[in-house]
């Protein structure tokens, strides 16, 4: 439940209210905007039963939270949150565009291709050093080495970086590179490694899983969140359905519904939603027009030659087109890029 405050109720009234509830052994959560005060409550509020809160000095109203997610939740922090990675800032007032290879390959391609998204207006270099291959044949990614290039591209070209860990090992040798920590579709409810990534208080890009429904995404995130760490990034892209002629099919209507439901800032990955390089610039408009906070695009020097996702891949030219292409519909959507 959420507990909100009358717009004039004063600082000592919020601290009486929130010390009641954490002397009941529950967890207070505190959003003050502009004009209001919410409290959410995280816990069995049975226990707050005979504590007669809504007549406690300063409380305007009590409104039950019926989601099972509460911190991620909208009603307990109506504003919508800012996510800070290196020098970009991921929120309402911005696009934010991460690119990048699927999997770092070597020192030179990463590098060639940081500075090449950089020029195009990346504000964030992805790529790959654990990947999740459907087939245990095909290339899994070169692990600490990819990430010693990661760190040589950031501090190369001053750009946040961001990399998928699959594993308690690799988050913890990740955190030691990059920016930002990318949970893929296929760990999206791996619990522990949500725990781990809320412990380590890295900023996550969560993306949503294969077939999980927001719900599902939405407790996802509220694993990594209630271990401490609002810095979540939510990702769609693409969940699987009964049509072939794309990868997944991009759910599009997830960003309103985010929006609706989340204060978490929302991003778009129509490379891995379609798999066809063709379909990437469409879709990438198409996100913005619906309301997405960035992009995640793959890119790679040689899209043909890509040990990984070379279909999906644009190449420099492409992705410097897209940007071009995409200013005016940041502007529209009233963000900077
Ligand atoms: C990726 O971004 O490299 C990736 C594997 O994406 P997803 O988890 O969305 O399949
Ligand atoms: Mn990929």
């Amino acid at each position: 439940m959420i507990i909100i405050m009358k717009p004039d109720a004063s600082k000592e009234a919020v601290k009486k209210v929130t010390d009641l509830i954490e002397s009941k052994g529950l967890r207070a959560h505190l959003s003050e905007g502009t004009q209001v005060t919410i409290v959410g409550v995280v816990g069995d509020k049975t226990l707050l039963a005979d504590s007669n809160l809504e007549l406690a000095e300063g409380v305007e109203k009590i409104v039950p939270v019926t989601e099972s997610y509460k911190l991620v939740n909208k009603k307990f922090h109506p504003n919508p949150s800012y996510i800070s990675v290196g020098n970009a800032v991921i929120g309402p007032d911005t696009l934010t565009i991460m690119a990048g290879p699927c999997a770092i390959e070597s020192s030179k391609q990463l590098l060639d291709t940081a500075i090449a998204v950089k020029k195009a207006g990346a504000a964030i270099l992805r790529g790959g050093a654990y990947k999740p291959r459907t087939s245990p044949y095909s290339f899994q990614g070169l692990e600490e080495e990819g990430l010693k290039y990661m760190k040589e591209a950031r501090e190369a070209t001053g750009l946040a970086v961001i990399c998928e860990v699959t594993s308690l090992h690799a988050l913890e040798t990740a955190a030691k590179y990059v920016d930002m920590i990318q949970i893929g579709a296929r760990n999206m409810q791996n619990f522990e490694l949500l725990k781990e990534a809320g412990k380590s208080g890295l900023p996550v890009l969560l993306k949503r899983g294969l077939a999980a429904t927001i719900d599902e995404w939405l407790n996802a995130a509220e694993y990594i969140i209630s271990e401490g760490n609002p810095n979540i990034v939510l990702c769609e892209r693409g969940i699987r359905t009964y049509e072939t002629s794309t990868r997944n099919t991009l759910d599009l209507s997830a960003v309103p519904v985010i929006r609706r439901k989340s204060h978490l800032p929302v991003i778009v990955d129509p490379s891995h939603a379609t798999g066809v390089r063709e379909y990437v610039a469409p879709l990438s408009k198409a996100a913005v027009a619906a309301g997405a906070d960035g992009l995640m695009i793959e890119v790679h020097p040689c899209p043909a030659c890509a040990l990984s996702d070379g279909p999906q891949s644009l190449t420099f030219d492409d992705f410097e087109k897209l940007t071009a292409e995409l200013k005016p519909y940041a502007k529209l959507a009233g963000r900077k890029f």
